[in-house]
């Protein structure tokens, strides 16, 4: 059993039976040898405990990786289309409990339902899309140089697959991981954000019930220094994959130098949605309202900043701030609610932090500045970490709103006189994830879609909205050169072996300069 209940608690839809919910290890479900627990709450209502959960020890970490490096024989030596079988079943058990799981996810983590469902989906598809590679996993057959000698290349596998999630896609980033490693004939153990462990622990009842043979799939919940640290220095872990901030990214790719360990890093973003004058206004508008509000600004991709052609600026954003204001803000459950709070008090803390700053910057408060901590018709905000949608105009590339990722509910609009502007503007960040144009002009969107260097590029479109059958991932101090998901995910996971077959029955010698033929 995943939990046990402990007692009652009071939640934001009456009462319920508080679960202390165990690491998922070896196909058990276990306590943490520390015999700690932490509480994870409702960020829309700290008085819901959500359940309390194993605060666990490098020495829970390092049974899980035995229990991983354990049963990679056997899941490596599993045919590929016999993994994708399990992947199948667990598709179809997270299809089947898709509106349970999304709300406890929007209890967990605070981002509307209809979100929640949608990062589910994420899952399921990533699901169905891994298990759809275990009868391809292509590899490249190629002609020899020599003569009755056949090449070939293959992917395998690496061994232990460490993972180290965040909090803002609970289980879809989770899946994206997972679902290639598995899929590539890796094992896993998995460290979820100590923000959102139930999500993950929710994805490993789903491969329980599909039968994953024990220690393939392994859940270890705890801190980024008790759990996070000692995975990377595990000689037997053979592949780190991370999303998160970008300074724990550094810290981990440096902890994984010394042993080479693969590494793939998924970090910051700074994206930009670019309205040009002879964009569909209204368009840009709707798009920047949930590129900037969606999960709150809580996203990579988010819409943190707006680059505004001159001659369409004010109607742009007299319209984008009127929008803003009329966002309904509460408790995610609430099929009213256009969008939830952030997920804990230090993120709540940052967004007032960057708001201030962004005044004394100078830049002009078109929309929302305030968090929200009365009770209203709507919600007691009190009970929460609310804040409003937050639109600043009149914003110079240069100030710190402008570049600095805020993860939250704010936005950053720029006036910008040419396409060439909007681009360097837009170029002119650390991170390079997602950006985006609206324009009608196809010579416009084709020049943007060349120069912006991001790793994700939408026209017409805001910078959310990746599907998972295409690579995802940024530049500069946004990744490290890998993506995840598509076929591109698969190569975190894997590594190349080329192997030659000589059937010709004598010495035949590559590399010779030989006029032998
Ligand atoms: P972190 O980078 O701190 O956390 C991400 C994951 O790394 C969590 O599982 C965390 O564990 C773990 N971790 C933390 N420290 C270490 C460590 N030293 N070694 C190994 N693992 C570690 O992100 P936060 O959740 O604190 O969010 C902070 C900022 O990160 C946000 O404001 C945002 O800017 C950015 N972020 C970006 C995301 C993205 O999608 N690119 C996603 C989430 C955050 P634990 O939860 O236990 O601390």
């Amino acid at each position: 059993m995943s939990a046990i209940a402990t007692k009652p608690s009071k939640t934001a839809d009456g009462l319920r039976e508080t679960r202390e919910y165990m690491n998922f290890v070896d196909g058990d479900w276990a306590r943490s040898s520390s015999k700690q627990t932490f509480e994870n709450r409702n960020p829309a209502d700290n008085d819901d405990l959500i359940g309390t959960f194993q605060e666990s020890n490098e020495s829970d970490l390092n049974a899980a990786v035995d229990a991983a490096h354990k049963a990679y024989e056997g899941w490596r030596l599993t045919p590929a289309p016999r993994r994708a079988e399990y992947l199948y079943r667990i598709g179809d058990i997270l299809k089947r409990d898709k509106d349970k799981i999304a709300r406890e996810m929007t209890r967990e983590m605070g981002k509307v339902f209809a979100e929640t469902k949608g990062d589910v989906q994420e899952a399921i598809d990533m699901a169905f899309l891994a298990a759809g590679e275990g009868r391809r996993m292509y590899g490249q057959t190629t002609p020899s140089e020599l003569q009755n000698k056949f090449a070939m290349s293959v992917r395998m596998p690496l061994g232990v697959a460490g993972l180290i999630t965040p909090w803002n896609f609970p289980i879809a980033i989770p899946a994206w991981k997972g679902f290639a490693a598995l899929i590539t004939g890796n094992t896993v153990v998995i460290k979820p954000a100590s923000l959102t462990p139930l999500s993950v622990i929710m994805l490993a009842e789903a491969m329980e019930e599909a039968g994953l043979p024990k220690g393939v799939f392994n859940v270890v919940t705890g801190g980024g220094k008790e759990v996070g640290e000692p995975m990377l220095k595990n000689p037997k872990v053979a592949v780190i994959s991370f999303t998160g901030s970008t300074n724990v990214g550094r810290e981990i790719s440096m902890a994984c130098a010394p042993t080479f360990k693969h590494l793939h890093l998924e970090m910051g973003g700074k994206n930009i949605i670019m309205v040009m004058d002879d964009a569909d206004v209204d368009l840009a508008v709707d798009g920047a309202l949930w590129g900037a509000f969606g999960t709150s600004g809580q996203r990579c991709t988010a819409a943190s900043r707006i680059a505004v052609h001159s001659k369409v600026y004010d109607a742009f954003v007299e319209k984008l701030a009127g929008r803003a204001k009329k966002l309904r803000v509460g408790y995610g459950l609430d099929p009213k609610i256009d969008m939830g709070p952030n997920v804990s008090e230090g993120q709540l803390k940052t967004v007032q932090k960057y708001v201030k700053i962004g005044q004394d910057e100078g830049a002009k408060l078109v929309a929302g500045g305030k968090a929200l901590t009365e009770k209203t018709g709507t919600w007691d905000y009190s009970k929460g970490f609310f804040h409003e949608p937050t639109v600043f105009a009149d914003v110079k590339p240069d100030m710190r709103i402008a570049q600095e990722e805020i993860f939250g509910p704010v936005t950053a609009v720029m006036k910008i006189e040419s396409l060439e502007e909007a681009i360097a503007v837009g170029n002119s960040v650390r991170y390079g994830l997602s950006s985006s144009l609206y324009t009608r002009d196809v010579n416009k969107a084709f020049t943007a879609m060349r120069d912006m260097y991001t790793g994700l590029f939408y026209v017409n479109a805001p910078t959310i909205g990746a599907e998972v059958h295409l690579p995802f991932g940024g530049t500069k101090d946004t990744g490290n050169g890998h993506r995840e998901a598509g076929v591109a995910g698969l190569d975190v996971f894997s590594e190349w072996k080329s192997i030659y077959i000589d059937y010709s029955g004598s010495l035949q010698r590559a590399q010779i300069d030989t006029e032998e033929i």
